[in-house]
């Protein structure tokens, strides 16, 4: 349930820490509230000041930052009603889960019988009742970074901002915060702003992932449509889980651009809509888990469907799919995941040549 006060919008935000590069250049951003939203991008993009420009912590070089319709550029870090929770928890070592959760609280002038009892309801809510007379120290990374979430959320904020919440955690204890932090935003009904540079993060937590490369943002939107539409190259590779491909448009006909004439079938490419000419050089994208694997032969490739003779040059196994990395139109980092029963009823080896075969309405233009 969403707060009505968490709707936040970014206009022409730009910041300049030496006066001439921009750490944050010109971002517009609109966030509905409550919401989840990830900052997706590698280290240096910008994420970190966006956020500490949204917490007041920073000031911005130009541009709005509105919380709730409201222009909070100028306002004092406290009047915003926002929370940070930081890669270190900062917790203080030296008080027990209770006090670190209730001293959020003792700016606001409550007694400390009206500061314990609030911080008693949200640590059930966080599911630390019987840790709450232990002290940081005594805890599980997980369980700290539960205090550290409730003592953020105790003061009631319009929205929560977290900084890479979860690198600090070990890979499987960070797959299982991943469903905390989702089920403590849906049950607080807060707009979460999480900033990350691990793509699996940012799709299994948000409703918006915001993809950013040196100050800007490349991409925006659901989780699925970043993912399986992205816009350009770099968002395709940032994401993942795509082959990326170069090429040169041979011929255009029926909304699809012949883009190279391999042995077996051309290569076709739908244009959605954009217009090419031959000579015109384009980019697309093609999902590894599309790829099909099949032995060449006379009726190997059905209709509508794109064929790379391509040779094997490596095979991992994942468990669930195995990877296959193939040489193809000259590169060689082609990949196909291969469901793993799939794989073994006629698993292919280094060397041997396969055709790499996909739908061709699934080859996604770039820009
Ligand atoms: P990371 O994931 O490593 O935290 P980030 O995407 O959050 O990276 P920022 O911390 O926002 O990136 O930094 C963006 C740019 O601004 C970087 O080039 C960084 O060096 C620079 N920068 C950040 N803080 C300051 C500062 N206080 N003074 C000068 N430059 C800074």
């Amino acid at each position: 349930m969403a707060t009505g006060q968490g709707h936040i919008e970014l206009a022409g935000l730009c910041k300049s820490y030496d006066g001439v590069t921009m750490a944050v250049d010109g971002v517009n951003l609109k966030i509905e509230d409550g919401a989840y939203c990830c900052f997706l991008g590698p280290s240096g993009c910008g994420k970190t000041t966006i956020l500490r420009m949204i917490a007041g912590h920073e000031d911005p070089s130009a541009g709005e930052i509105l919380i709730g319709g409201e222009n909070v550029v100028g306002m004092a870090p406290v009047e915003r009603r926002t929370a940070m929770m930081f890669q270190s928890y900062a917790l203080f070592p030296h008080l027990t889960v209770r006090d670190n959760i209730a001293f959020a609280l003792r700016v606001r002038g409550l007694s400390k019988a009206e500061r314990n009892k609030a911080a008693d309801a949200m640590i059930e809510k966080v599911r630390l009742t019987e840790f709450a007379d232990r002290l940081p120290a005594q805890l599980s990374g997980g369980q700290q970074q539960r205090v550290a979430l409730a003592r953020a959320a105790i003061t009631q904020p319009r929205v929560l901002l977290l900084d890479e919440p979860l690198s600090a955690l070990d890979e499987q204890l960070r797959v299982q915060m991943r469903q905390e932090l989702l089920r403590m935003q849906r049950d607080l009904g807060i707009t979460f702003i999480h900033v990350t540079h691990t793509q699996m993060e940012a799709i299994a937590l948000a409703d918006m992932v915001v993809v950013m490369d040196r100050g800007h943002i490349k991409q925006a939107g659901p989780a699925r449509e970043v993912y399986a539409t992205p816009r350009d190259r770099y968002v395709a590779e940032f994401l993942g889980g795509q082959n990326v491909l170069a090429a040169k448009v041979r011929t255009v006909a029926g909304g699809r651009a012949v883009v190279a004439s391999p042995t077996v079938r051309e290569i076709e490419v739908p244009l959605a809509g954009r217009s090419f000419s031959a000579g015109d050089a384009i980019e697309f994208a093609v999902r590894r888990d599309d790829i099909v694997l099949k032995r060449p032969g006379p009726d190997a490739v059905a209709p509508d469907t794109a064929a790379l003779s391509s040779r094997v040059t490596g095979v991992e196994y994942q468990g669930s799919f195995v990877k296959v990395m193939l040489d193809a139109l000259g590169r060689e980092d082609f990949i196909a995941y291969v469901p793993e029963r799939t794989f073994f009823r006629d698993p292919v080896a280094i060397g041997d040549v396969v055709l790499a075969t996909w739908p061709v309405e699934h080859a996604h233009l770039l820009a």
